[in-house]
This record gives C-alpha cells, structure tokens and sequence, in this order.
C-alpha cells in the first residue's frame, strides 16, 4: 500500500510502498479514505511537544501520522463482531489498555496507563489502508459524510468534550476564544446542542466572519478592544456564565479569568504552554471552576458522528490527494488552510 512516512522530524514525507498489514482476531484493516490534518501532526513534525521530545513520549520514526481517520472496513479479523467488509466508520484514535476504568466505560482518552493513539505511537492514515487494534474503535457512519466526519476523531470529538465541560443551560452566555479548526465546531454545538449565547474572540477578521456566519452573537477581536471590557458591556456587567479557552495563552487565561460571572465555569483546551498567575482567593470567593478538557471519549465520538450525520454541525473541510501532503503540510504549518485539511489516500 501506498503511505506518506515520515523519517525523522522536519523532514519531507517520503510516499513509499509498504506492507498492507493483515488484521487478526478483534482487528479491522481499514481502507483510508480520509484523514485529518492536525495541529498535533505539527508537534511531532517539529519533534516536541513543547518542552518535551516527542521519543520521550514513546513516538518512533518512522512514522506514518495522521490520527482522524474515516473510511470503509476492508478487511476483518475472525473475532469481530457487528462490522462487515464495505461499512463505513469514523476511527477512535486514542486506544488506550481497553480494561481500565476509563476505557471500560468509553473514556480512553483518560486511560490509567495512557493511550497509544493511531498516526502517534502506531501507524496512522496518511496510508491507502489502517490496521485498527479492535473493532471497538470504529463508529459506523452514513458513507456520504466520509470525508467530513474525519476530523470529529480528535477536532470534533475535543471541542464537543470541551463544551461539555462548560455544563451550558440555554440563555448561557460562552465566551469562545479562538475560532479555528475546534472553536469553530465548539460554536455550533454551544448554541444548538445547549441554547446558548456565543461571544466569539479571534484577532484574525476572516475567523470572526466565519463566526458570524456559524450563529456567533457577539464578536470581539482583541487587537481593536478588550476582551474583558467587551465582555461586561454585552452582559450587562455580569460577565459569561462559561468561556472555552482554545488558545491556552497566559493571555487568554487571564481574560478568560477576569470575563466569568460568578459561579461560571473556564474550560481550558489550548495547549500553548505558557505560566499564568492566578489570584487564589478570587477562586471561592467567585465560586470560579477552572477544569481542562483534553481530546474525548468513544462516546462522545459516537454523538458527534450522529450530529454531522444529523447536519446539526457542519465541519468546514478541503481534500487533497496523498501525493501533495507536502504541499498541503507546509501550507497547513504557516496557517494557510482554511477549515480542516483532509487528505484521501
Ligand atoms: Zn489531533
Ligand atoms: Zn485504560
């Protein structure tokens, strides 16, 4: 099968012809047919997360990424049950020792032991096929979203979890911060899921177009106002009942901070890693929670395929062949793709 590796970080990915595995027992090969591009893929590119190298965190080169996978089930092992040759599946990525708690409930992403995600610590989708551990990991979803419910496979997934946290009621004022690949999903689900009221904050125009468009109410570009300040005049001095940060700035913490009414919720997602400094006692006295949100659970992969299935959510989308992944993964570094990168093997 065809594949985009990727030797060692900051280089070009090589496509080579390498071995289709063969799945067995509780494994299902996957014939790709779309797979994300996203910011994580940066990470590993560039060989750290952080202030972290990416080995220490158990990735080995070479490596084929790609971690939002969708395609049809090709092949399976002779234990799989409910799936046949031809069905369509979204992928859950974060495979985790499937026996702890947390993975026994559909919360593997919260794995006691970590997780060893597809297209990370495994061989990924950027490939024509995917040998996927257990049949477990695949939703089943309408063959017309295919290529649009690829992303829900950490995107969608990440933002929906997020906007769990901010336990939304209708009439709720959220403020979203950072309306790119996760805020711009995180806007739909607030406001259609929950009833919600979005204030929108991003420093680039087109992404607070791209807001407004999505049912965004408010709209706040930091480089012209200040957050804050924006917030109270539109909540009539009360400030948001939740704000989802996606940037995770010390700026945008603090913002965020300073934005909340009081027993309002922050949900922290955005992993710029920055230090921010905190005033404790604003905490209790303002019966403030502040809770992180990282990638989701199989359920929650299961609901965001019912809501693109049920066009509840729209996932903004452009596909490109395997063969211009280096193209695309430059353009894609430097912020130049609009919506989700897709690529179809
Ligand atoms: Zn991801
Ligand atoms: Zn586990």
């Amino acid at each position: 099968m065809k594949a985009a590796v990727l030797k060692k970080p900051r280089d070009r990915f090589y496509i080579e012809d390498i071995e289709t595995p063969k799945p067995t027992g509780h494994e299902i090969l996957v014939r790709v047919r779309a797979a994300g591009m996203c910011h994580s893929d940066i990470h590993i590119w560039e060989g750290h997360f952080g202030p972290i190298r990416v080995e220490e965190r158990g990735v080995r080169f070479p490596l084929v990424m790609g971690h939002e996978i969708a395609g049809e089930v090709a092949e399976i092992g002779d234990q799989v049950r409910g799936l046949q040759k031809g069905d369509s599946v979204v992928i859950y990525p974060w495979i985790g020792d499937g026996v702890c708690k947390k993975c026994l409930v559909g919360d593997e992403n919260l794995c006691v032991r970590g997780t060893a995600p597809l297209g990370i610590l495994r061989p990924g989708g950027y490939a024509e096929y995917v040998l996927v551990p257990h049949w477990r990991y695949a939703v089943k979803i309408g063959k017309a979203y295919l290529d649009k419910i690829a992303p829900a496979a950490c995107g969608g997934i990440t933002a929906y979890n997020a906007v769990r946290k901010a336990s939304l009621e209708p009439g709720d004022h959220v403020m979203i911060l950072g309306v790119g690949g996760l805020g711009h999903l995180a806007i739909q689900m607030a406001r259609k899921i929950y009833g919600a009221s979005v204030i929108a904050v991003d420093i680039r125009e087109e992404a607070l177009r791209l807001a407004e468009k999505l049912g965004a109410e408010y709209l706040i570009n930091p480089s012209k106002a200040k957050i804050d300040e924006e917030v109270m005049k539109i909540t009539g001095g009360l400030g948001v009942d939740a704000a989802i940060d996606f940037v995770g700035t010390a700026a945008t913490f603090s913002d965020a901070l300073r934005s909340l009414k009081r027993g309002g919720r922050l949900v922290i997602v955005g992993l710029m890693g920055e230090y921010a400094t905190l005033t404790l006692p604003l905490l209790p006295m303002r019966s403030i929670e502040i809770r992180g949100a990282y990638v989701g659970g199989l359920r929650d992969l299961y609901d965001v395929a019912r809501l693109v299935e049920k066009q509840i959510i729209s996932i903004e989308t452009s596909t490109y062949p395997l063969e211009e992944i280096n193209d695309v993964f430059e353009r894609f570094r430097k912020g130049l793709i609009t919506g989700r990168a897709i690529i179809t093997p």
